[in-house]
């Protein structure tokens, strides 16, 4: 017999169900795009199924590292199972080169190299557009705890670190990315978990040799080819397969 699942959540991007067991989600990847706080919008196809492999992917290399993430499997094409969690309510960017709003906000030509990585909060909060905010506010407003922005922070560095030398491995600088995170209780504990999900759509990918975008501001620029671009960081990173996208083909490496 057919049972409808109960829908807990409708975002931007994916949709979340109940899972099969408590504490757990289904997260299902739709194809809509949204840009500009939900402005310009538009429905690509091929999109969802690109972001849930590519964020399994880079998920379960940082689960290896013993980086603690929401991620559990991938049930299918478009969903995969995560761990509950309550997510907190900022949106942590980091930025290794400029670009985007911080080049606009600080008048950096983008493409220009930082002195070293910039970690950026945000406030997750569509009405007043994610306003970009100091530690001093999460404390005060009591959005994280001091220890959370501790464990977010020292996260945040290793995440960095492993994705970037990832992406250079296959041709591919990161720019800058957006991730969030999770409180995961367990009984009397509460941990801090990677949540969301990391792909082009919350990514800066630029190609090395030709700076070529490979991610959303496909989109938001009106550049065209968005779905070729994601295609061709999962075929970089071994998990395209022309046939079988659910078969993971094997990595390739780029020489500079
Ligand atoms: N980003 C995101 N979701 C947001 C805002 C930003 O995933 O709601 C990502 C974006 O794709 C980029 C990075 O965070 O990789 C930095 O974005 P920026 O602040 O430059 O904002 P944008 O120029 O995208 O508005």
């Amino acid at each position: 017999m057919n049972q409808r699942r109960r829908r807990i959540y409708e975002g931007k991007a994916k949709i979340l169900y109940e899972g099969p067991e408590p504490g757990t989600v289904i997260v299902h990847f739709k194809d809509d795009a949204t840009a500009f706080n939900a402005e310009k919008k538009a429905v690509i196809e091929g999109k969802g199924v690109l972001n849930n492999r590519i964020s399994e992917f880079i998920f379960e290399r940082l689960n290896d590292l013993g980086l603690p993430t929401h991620f559990m499997k991938r049930l299918n094409m478009r969903e995969q199972l995560v761990r509950e969690v309550e997510i907190i309510p900022l949106e942590v960017i980091v930025r290794n080169i400029a670009a985007g709003s911080m080049a606009k906000r600080l008048g950096i030509e983008e493409g220009t190299a930082l002195p070293r990585s910039i970690i950026e909060f945000c406030y997750k909060n569509d009405e007043l557009g994610d306003p970009l905010i100091a530690e001093e506010h999460i404390t005060a407003f009591g959005w994280a705890s001091p220890q959370e922005i501790d464990d977010i922070m020292a996260m945040t560095i290793r995440i960095n670190d492993f994705m970037s030398g990832m992406f250079a491995a296959i041709g591919i600088k990161l720019v800058d990315f957006k991730i969030e995170f999770g409180r995961q209780y367990e009984g009397d504990l509460v941990r801090t978990v990677l949540a969301d999900e990391i792909s082009p759509d919350s990514c800066r990918l630029w190609d090395v040799k030709t700076n070529e975008k490979l991610d959303k501001d496909r989109f938001r620029r009106d550049l065209g080819g968005l779905v070729e671009a994601y295609q061709e960081v999962a075929r970089r990173l071994g998990i395209l397969n022309e046939n079988d996208p659910a078969k993971p083909a094997k990595p390739t490496l780029v020489k500079s």
